[in-house]
């Protein structure tokens, strides 16, 4: 701190960052305080998933659980009515409303914000963070320096990781005809419409590109291939939120392995079927017990459940809305989107197309697909151990982030959200918040786990910045 007061640097303007300042300038931890975001779009307050323009990317999740802040859970529901009354706390409405929500929210707290609150926006790619003593400093790929006092990583989701294939053949990764990363503005300009696409990935992602490709004119195949080739399953009309049983999640801590938590889950399914009830009111009601139940899994067992049973959780857990189920069923029925359960071999570009080498599921011999362009939709690279972005690669080389050993995330305090570094000490200036949370968690996704994750953040900085400086705590771990 200097005579000017505490300043805040967080860095990313997505959900978490965006959620967290307006939480600090509504209550700041102290005064004077300046709340410094740092994104690297001047698309603020969006992040990846709500700075789409396209109107029929929906939310995965009903409109009444979309609420940012602690008390206002129907805060984004009371939006949206405002701009259409027909909407409903069970409808899936447009990801770009969500972006406008989180921006209102976002000017509102800074214009409103206490005297000696200060809001600063910076369009910046934030590239390493250097300790000084009482804070860091941020260093800018443009040059420009910031220092902070508490430095908050809201970095979100990466672009998907480039599939394993012979060393050779990943060349092909340069080329025009592959799209790296689905998200950019510009991702699909390139695609030729007349010609077959093939998109690595069969989640949530790779829906999203089916309806920004058809919207762009294409009219084409389009197939999509993953090592299961499973699709998302759909959310049913207007959802409610599920009655919790309380007694799944007792019964599958009896026994803290991946084994028996599929067959407690199996028969609770069987048991809500028999009483007329709905598998997803069952994957429903682990949501708020997941992380206890990751908790008590080995490491062993952990690592088991991502071998076996991840996809099977992915599908069912992170499900789309009923329109799209609908709309991804008539597809697959008209024979305009095929379905590869496979894996990619190489890949052989030519002048006006790539043949794309694959084996399918349980197949011996491989077979050749003649597509104009390949599209990465194999979700975010979630591996934080081998992420090429700068800022992460110059935390893991400085000492000051390390990832977990599964490669979900980072390892961080669980009351502070401090960054534990190299020599296992948390960070008294450096925190996180965002889906690297997995790694302790397992589900940190979505906005009803983020949200509660944003919310403790504000209360410990709070609890930080109301001590004396020499009487912050440096946490042994
Ligand atoms: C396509 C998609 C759709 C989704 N849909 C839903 C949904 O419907 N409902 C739901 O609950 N969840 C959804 N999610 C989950 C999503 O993870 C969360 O809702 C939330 O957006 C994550 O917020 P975040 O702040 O961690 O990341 P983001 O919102 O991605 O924000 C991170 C920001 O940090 C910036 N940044 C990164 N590195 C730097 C740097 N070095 N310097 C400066 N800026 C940087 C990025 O540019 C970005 O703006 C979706 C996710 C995706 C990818």
């Amino acid at each position: 701190m200097n005579a000017a007061g505490t300043t805040i640097a967080i860095i990313g303007a997505g959900f978490c960052g965006t959620a967290l300042a307006v939480q600090l300038l509504r209550r700041p931890p102290v005064l004077p305080l300046k709340i410094v975001l740092v994104n690297r779009s001047g698309l603020m307050a969006r992040g990846v998933a709500y700075g789409t323009r396209m109107e029929n990317h929906v939310l995965n999740v009903p409109a009444a659980r979309m609420g940012v802040l602690p008390g206002e859970d129907e805060g984004f529901l009371e939006f949206a009515r405002r701009h259409d009354p027909r909407i409903g706390g069970g409808s899936f409405v447009s990801r770009r409303l969500y972006g406008d929500y989180l921006e209102t929210l976002l000017t509102e707290a800074a214009v409103n914000a206490p005297a000696g609150c200060q809001f600063r926006a910076v369009v910046g790619d934030v590239e390493r963070l250097v300790p000084d003593g009482h804070g860091g400093e941020l260093w800018l790929a443009n040059g420009d320096r910031l220092r902070a006092d508490q430095v908050v990583l809201a970095l979100g989701h990466y672009a998907p990781a480039d599939p394993a294939v012979p060393e050779p053949q990943r060349g092909f990764y340069c080329s025009p005809r592959y799209v790296r990363d689905p998200w950019r503005p510009d991702a699909l300009w390139g695609v030729k419409s007349e010609q077959p696409v093939l998109l690595i990935g069969s989640g949530l992602t790779m829906l999203d590109i089916v309806l920004d490709l058809r919207a762009r004119g294409h009219v084409a195949p389009i197939h999509a291939l993953s090592r299961r080739g499973l699709l998302p399953l759909a959310h049913r009309e207007l959802e409610l939120p599920p009655v919790y049983d309380a007694e799944l999640p007792r019964r599958m801590m009896e026994r803290p392995n991946a084994r028996h938590y599929l067959r407690a889950l199996r028969e609770a399914v069987a048991d809500a079927a028999r009483q007329g009830g709905d598998w997803r009111d069952v994957i429903g009601a682990l949501r708020g017990p997941t992380p206890a139940l990751w908790h008590a899994l080995s490491g062993h067992e952990r690592r088991r459940f991502m071998r076996h049973l991840r996809p099977y959780w992915e599908v069912h857990r992170h499900r789309c809305a009923p329109q799209l189920g609908q709309r991804f069923e008539a597809e697959r029925a008209s024979g305009s989107l095929h379905l590869v359960a496979g894996r990619i071999c190489g890949f052989d570009e030519r002048p006006d197309r790539v043949i794309v080498e694959l084996r399918r599921r349980g197949a011996a011999a491989t077979e050749r697909l003649d597509v104009g362009a390949v599209i990465n939709c194999s979700g975010p690279e979630a591996d934080t151990r081998r992420s090429r972005e700068p800022l992460l690669a110059a935390l893991r080389g400085d000492g000051l982030a390390v990832p977990d050993e599964l490669g979900l995330g980072l390892r961080i305090d669980p009351d502070s959200y401090a960054l534990i570094d190299g020599q296992g000490i948390a960070s008294p200036w450096l925190r996180y918040v965002g889906p690297f949370l997995r790694a302790r968690d397992w589900e940190a996704t979505a906005v009803p786990e983020l949200r509660q994750h944003v919310t403790r953040l504000a209360d410990s900085l709070r609890a930080t910045l109301s001590q004396p400086a020499g009487e912050r705590l440096r946490y042994l771990i």
